[in-house]
């Protein structure tokens, strides 16, 4: 059912460093390889970023919540949270370009429910992108992550989805698996198992000061 088919109608997708970081730190904290596999949980995000000149730039990713192992809710204070985060992007002319969310230990795909929170982000912009992170392929030295779009969102929930390709942006002298290894034992060997950091907040401070950075 998957297959690579880079849209050239939309353009190239660019990721940037910092957005990588935020989101991956998101997932590798509520995935820990410490913590047995039945507490890992799912996490969602929004991506923030601009398009430019028919390309889609992800110039960060905003951790919203975590959920259970296998389902991961949006509610209504998130909503109410989404609504002042665009506020303040907007001013930048930034704003939501998709978002992120986990399958820990499941693999890459949208589910029906998946699928019907991308059309929600597609239908109002056909660059909209769905990020899909798996940490487990880490052992297996894979990517960690595949990016969706829906081939057509006139079909609804039952429209099929393709892998986008992207480009990393901002990585110096390493690869990108080296990064993303980097950053995940960072903090897999960093935390006590029974003292999880609230990384939902950490990464929300560091989007504040990014976003006073860019004023
Ligand atoms: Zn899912």
């Amino acid at each position: 059912m998957l297959k690579i088919n880079s849209d050239e109608n939309l353009g190239k997708v660019t990721i940037e460093k910092s957005a990588l970081q935020n989101a991956l730190s998101h997932v590798a904290e509520y995935g820990n390889f410490r913590l047995p596999r039945r507490k890992w949980k799912e996490v969602y995000g929004l991506l923030i970023g601009k398009l430019k000149n028919n390309n889609l730039i992800v110039n960060n990713a905003f951790p919203m919540t975590h959920g259970s192992s296998i389902f991961v809710e949006f509610e209504k204070e998130h909503y109410i949270l989404a609504a002042e985060i665009n506020e303040i992007i907007a001013e930048n002319g930034d704003f939501f370009v998709g978002w992120y969310h986990s399958h820990p230990g499941l693999g890459f795909f949208l589910s029906g429910t998946d699928v019907l929170t991308q059309l929600g982000f597609q239908d109002v912009n056909p660059h909209a992108i769905a990020i899909v992170f798996d940490h487990k392929e880490l052992e297996r030295e894979n990517e960690t992550f595949t990016i969706f779009r829906l081939h057509n969102t006139s079909e609804g929930i039952l429209s099929n989805y393709y892998v986008v390709d992207y480009e990393l942006n901002g990585l110096e002298n390493e690869s990108e698996l080296e990064f993303i290894e980097k950053i995940y034992y960072k903090i897999t060997h960093s935390l006590e198992t029974k003292k999880i950091r609230k990384v939902e907040s950490t990464a929300r401070n560091n989007i504040e000061k990014w976003l006073k950075l860019e004023d």
